[in-house]
């Protein structure tokens, strides 16, 4: 195992212990040197559930429960879910599942208040929700926007961060704004898959090395992750479990020791709550 004495935290990977790598994924992260991950739940239909109501979107956040036992069993740290709803749903609704956007932004309402719930009373810690990062028509931009929303006033009501999935942007400053008008502190929005530099939300940052370096220059504060997609029919697709650990290897070879501090120290305490260090024992 390589200690690179820091928790070392990945933002944003999915696990699919059914179907992908699962567990194995987890042993190559804590092998190179990951302490703690935040693992969202996969989209509802990579998994072949066909939701119908909000309950039925509980099979989706239980798998992902699960695999976070299974991963806090390896890890010197731990995982925590992060569940909710992938905005590309509302695509699969509309075009191939006949419901109007309207239908669809309540089904999918539905669901993230079921994911609440999961942050309220139980393990999860943040929730997921979004908007298409590719065209859409008129009406399922507002729907999503309603969406997305809805979302930010949840987490206000359960005092949790939201991960948002957004289209490529450096600038989000009206979403922040959304979401301070609902009472959810901006900074607690962390933007998935995002580059070095984000006004508004907190970035998430792709584990790419230009991108890093551009948010350890910045010094604002930001988080690391891969979005591990645990899909073996895209064994290519984004980026591997091993890639956090050795960024940061990376990081401390290049002097960025308090960027390293930032994204698995700081940055996790303040957008989530969340200590890796009190959560870490080797
Ligand atoms: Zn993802």
């Amino acid at each position: 195992m390589d200690d690179l004495g820091t928790p070392v935290l990945d933002d944003h990977m999915h696990l699919d212990p059914e179907n992908g790598r699962g567990i194995e994924a987890v042993k190559d992260f804590a092998r190179s040197g990951g302490t703690h991950l935040l693992v969202v739940n996969k989209p509802s239909w990579l998994l072949g559930v066909e939701v119908e109501s909000g309950e039925d979107f509980r099979e989706v956040f239980d798998a992902t429960v699960d695999a976070v036992e299974r991963a806090s069993e390896i890890l010197d740290g731990r995982a925590w879910p992060v569940l909710g709803v992938h905005p590309g749903l509302i695509s699969k609704l509309v075009d191939d599942r006949g419901y109007d956007p309207a239908e669809a932004r309540d089904l999918m309402r539905a669901g993230l208040a079921e994911a609440a719930e999961y942050v309220a009373d139980g393990p999860g810690v943040a929730l997921k929700t979004g908007r298409p990062h590719y065209d859409v028509s008129e009406a399922v931009w507002d729907a999503s926007n309603a969406v997305l929303r809805r979302g930010l006033e949840l987490g206000a009501e359960t005092g949790c961060a939201v991960q948002l999935h957004t289209e490529a942007s450096e600038d989000l400053t009206e979403v922040a704004e959304w979401a301070e008008d609902a009472g959810l502190p901006a900074e607690r929005v962390v933007k998935h898959y995002a580059g070095g530099r984000l006004a508004g939300p907190t970035p998430s940052v792709m584990s790419e090395k230009d991108r890093l370096e551009v948010a350890a220059e910045a010094g604002e504060p930001f988080l690391m992750e891969t979005d591990f997609v645990d899909d073996p029919d895209r064994p290519g697709a984004v980026m591997g479990p091993k890639t956090v650990p050795r960024r940061v290897r990376w990081m401390q070879e290049e002097g960025y020791d308090d960027a390293v501090r930032n994204a698995h120290v700081e940055t996790p305490e303040r957008v989530y709550g969340l200590s890796t260090e009190a959560t870490l024992s080797r």
